[in-house]
């Protein structure tokens, strides 16, 4: 199956800086991330943001990749006749410029990064369903979802309680070895992560009975939360340190709650201006009328002008959903929707007959079903 594009995955453009690619990559491996998105293909989308990542993030593996494309990631790339074949064949490349290569593959420069360093963990994200209403309101909930927290046996560091993680004896505690490898053109030196430590630096040699050695564990972990009144479908809030554990100390990452809202049945809402269709009568628009409306802060009564025509506007102030940002509320407008009787008892009819002769309307009477069998006559040509 051929790869996509690692740009393409992260939506970035060939010119992307560092710091584009790392936001890039933190807004999908939430959105994507298997804990939260329960999509049957986001474990397979996470692992493809988090491949090219890994490549993008990275200055070395970069310019490799722009030069080569997949083939510089392909771990038989070098050090087998198939993989050279296949990334360089006829590539031109003259003597002496392979090792310069292998060196801008294999970070044979100052930038690998110290694994000891802190580093924050991961954010995650919960969806939360509002009703129309809780969300114009807000309220007060808890929810729960599965994170990675820092083993409380050993507080993150892996070892049984009384002993210490130890500077692995195997790579001085860099986490990388220096690694000879022959190629067809000869032995290349080329990093790779320590096998003891797995890249930590650091050797558990009595391993934590909780965690086994990780430092972290599953946790079921549950957040009071505070959704505020006036939040629209897609706002999301940002709960400072509950997020996945960090490493090696490094602060734990955010949770991002993002509201979807259910729609009314009664209202539209945009904003915070809320808006509602009312049908009346004709004989109520002619005479004018006091009539209770719905609002979401409960029935008012809404006085209707003789003579109100169909698609008037009234609005009743300050009674929409509260402004998130900025004080006060908006309005809730309500449209006129002018309703025609029908089913006419002959009672009815004949008055309705009287009101046409007194104000000298002449009407041609039409049966409901006239139009039903002109249909049929169409029908039967
Ligand atoms: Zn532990
Ligand atoms: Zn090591």
């Amino acid at each position: 199956m051929a790869k996509r594009d690692y740009y393409e995955i992260l939506g970035v453009s060939k010119s992307a800086t560092d710091p584009e690619i790392k936001k890039a990559y933190r807004k999908l491996s939430k959105q994507f991330h298997p804990d939260i998105n329960k999509a049957a293909d986001a474990d397979a989308k996470f692992k493809e943001i988090t491949e090219a990542y890994e490549v993008l993030s990275d200055g070395n593996k970069r310019a490799a990749y722009d030069q080569y494309g997949h083939a510089s990631t392909d771990p038989n790339f070098g050090n087998s006749g198939g993989g050279f074949g296949g990334g360089f064949g006829g590539g031109g490349f003259n003597g002496g410029g392979f090792e310069d290569i292998f060196e801008s593959f294999f970070g044979g420069g100052g930038r690998t990064a110290n694994p000891n360093a802190p580093r924050q963990g991961e954010d995650l994200q919960y969806r939360m369903d509002l009703e129309f209403e809780e969300a114009i309101f807000g309220k007060e909930t808890t929810i729960q979802y599965n994170r990675e927290a820092e083993c409380k046996t050993c507080h993150g560091d892996g070892a049984k309680p009384g002993s210490h993680p130890v500077t692995c004896s195997k790579c001085q505690g860099s986490g990388t070895l220096n690694v000879a490898r022959n190629t067809p053109l000869g032995r290349v030196m080329t990093r790779q992560t320590c096998d003891v430590c797995q890249g930590t630096g650091k050797e558990i040699k009595e391993k934590c009975p909780t965690c086994y050695g990780s430092g972290r564990i599953k946790e079921r972990h549950s957040v009071k939360v505070t959704v505020p009144a006036g939040v629209e479908d897609g706002n999301q809030m940002r709960l400072n340190g509950q997020g996945e554990a960090g490493k090696n100390g490094g602060p734990y990452g955010d949770l991002y709650v993002v509201f979807r809202v259910k729609s009314s049945d009664l209202f539209d809402r945009d904003g915070a201006e809320i808006y509602y269709e009312l049908p009346i009568s004709f004989i109520q628009a002619a005479l004018g009328d006091e009539i209770e409306v719905p609002t979401v802060h409960g029935k008012i009564k809404l006085k209707i002008p003789a003579g109100t025509q169909t698609g008037t506007n009234f609005r009743l102030k300050s009674k929409g959903a509260p402004r998130l940002r900025g004080a006060g509320s908006g309005d809730q407008h309500v449209k006129i929707k002018l309703i025609t009787p029908k089913d006419l008892s002959s009672e009815q009819k004949r008055i309705l007959r009287d009101y046409a002769k007194e104000s000298g309307i002449e009407v041609t009477e039409q049966d409901e079903s006239t139009f039903g069998k002109l249909k049929d006559v169409f029908k039967k040509r």
